[in-house]
């Protein structure tokens, strides 16, 4: 019988809620003039800047 070593694992750091620890958010895109802004189907990827790109949630 072989014994498995289990991987100790570190807790993990609280996920920031902004981006799920991903540390990118998507944007949508909007066009069109200021006071009639129209969405667009596009996404684009921002740097969340909650966590700025870290993905850990912010510690206060
Ligand atoms: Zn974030």
């Amino acid at each position: 019988m072989t014994t498995r070593k289990t991987t100790a694992r570190k807790p993990l750091p609280k996920k920031c809620p902004d981006c799920k620890g991903t540390g990118e958010i998507t944007e949508t895109v909007r066009v069109g003039s200021a006071r009639k802004p129209r969405e667009t189907a596009d996404r684009q990827a921002a740097l969340c800047l909650t966590c700025f790109g870290t993905g850990d949630a912010p510690t206060d």
